[in-house]
């Protein structure tokens, strides 16, 4: 798997608890969200309600499930955490929500993916605090209404565009969470750092800040890694020296690209001038599947300006070339 995968990896479990923030003051970046939540939390305990219920989307690592916990901590709730493609049956979500008690906090993650019967016990739970449930069979077969605690739910979800409508509808609040910028990160690895009991200079903090695409879980498990390096071939120090060194042997390069990235671009500059290239004809050419290129590589380059969709096909920018320090061939 890559480094610079936004995915949760098994060597992030270890670390991602003890690096969560617990409290919104100490959750970096994400203003607007966090602005709104802040008063949004306020009304609520204010009138003793629960609050509403609140769907945050964005690509992985942005901190969608370290925010559902500091809700819970700062509304003073409980937290239960679940997950979409974790429960299969109706009767299942149903016992959940049953067992919640007044104002809990209920956290589904990957929420895009509860299947439709599942997803309909929800609606009327978090519409009127109730379930529907049958009871009997055929002709006998009558729905009783059961009430549930007043509580939130919290959605999250990489891909909002896969919610159905009923589902999206019911939340209150919706946010988008933004990749971080290199200030925040830097901001991100210096508090981790603090955590770890790692020293540090906020250059090296600067360098990994720069690498880590935007993305906390990424920032974090690179400190994790130079740290090592820091260890064991340096004097323990995080330096600007050594955050290079490590991440170069990593392979991770100065705008967070890893081999495959770059085996991409310089495919589309060596072989196809630049392009426009399909992406299945790049795909060939590096032995990748196209549906990964499109998923998981192509939305970075894309947003940091290193290619560009056409209809013909992808191109190069004159940025990537620039970055490569190679000269744009003559067409
Ligand atoms: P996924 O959807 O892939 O599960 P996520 O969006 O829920 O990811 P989290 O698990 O909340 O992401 O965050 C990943 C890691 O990044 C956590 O260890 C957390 O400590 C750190 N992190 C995320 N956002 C912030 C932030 N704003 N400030 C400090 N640390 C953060």
């Amino acid at each position: 798997k890559r480094i610079i995968s936004t995915e949760l990896m098994e060597e992030d479990y270890k670390i991602e608890n003890s690096l969560r923030p617990k409290l919104l003051k100490d959750y970096i970046g994400q203003e607007k969200a966090k602005n709104n939540l802040k008063v949004y939390i306020e009304a609520a305990k204010q009138r003793k309600e629960a609050l509403d219920h609140v769907l945050f989307y964005g690509p992985p690592g942005l901190g969608k499930t370290t925010l559902a916990g500091i809700i819970a901590n700062e509304m003073d709730v409980n937290l239960k955490v679940t997950s979409g493609p974790a429960i299969e049956k109706p009767g299942e979500m149903a016992a959940i929500l049953n067992n919640l008690q007044e104002g809990d906090l209920l956290f589904v993650d990957e929420i895009h993916r509860l299947n439709r019967q599942v997803e309909e016990v929800l609606y009327p739970a978090m519409e009127d605090y109730a379930i529907d449930i049958i009871i009997g069979k055929g002709a006998s077969a009558r729905s009783i209404r059961l009430d549930l605690p007043k509580f939130t739910l919290v959605g999250a979800t990489t891909r909002a565009g896969m919610l159905t409508a009923p589902l999206r509808d019911r939340f209150g609040v919706v946010h988008r969470l933004e990749f971080y910028t290199v200030e925040e990160l830097k901001t991100i690895i210096m508090r981790s750092a603090g955590v770890f009991k790692v020293e540090m200079d906020e250059e090296g903090a600067l360098e990994m800040a720069k690498r880590s695409r935007g993305t906390p879980r990424l920032a974090n498990r690179l400190l994790k890694r130079v740290r090592d390096f820091a260890q064991v071939k340096y004097d323990g120090r995080i330096t600007k020296e050594v955050a290079n060194f490590a991440l170069d042997l990593l392979e991770v390069d100065k705008l967070g690209l890893d081999h495959i990235d770059r085996e991409i671009l310089y495919t589309m500059m060596d072989k196809f001038a630049g392009g426009p290239v399909g992406l299945d004809t790049i795909a060939a050419s590096i032995g990748e599947d196209s549906g990964t290129i499109e998923d998981v590589y192509e939305p970075y380059l894309i947003q940091n300006g290193l290619i560009v969709r056409t209809p013909r096909g992808r191109m190069v920018t004159d940025l990537c070339y620039k970055h490569f320090g190679i000269e744009q061939k003559q067409k």
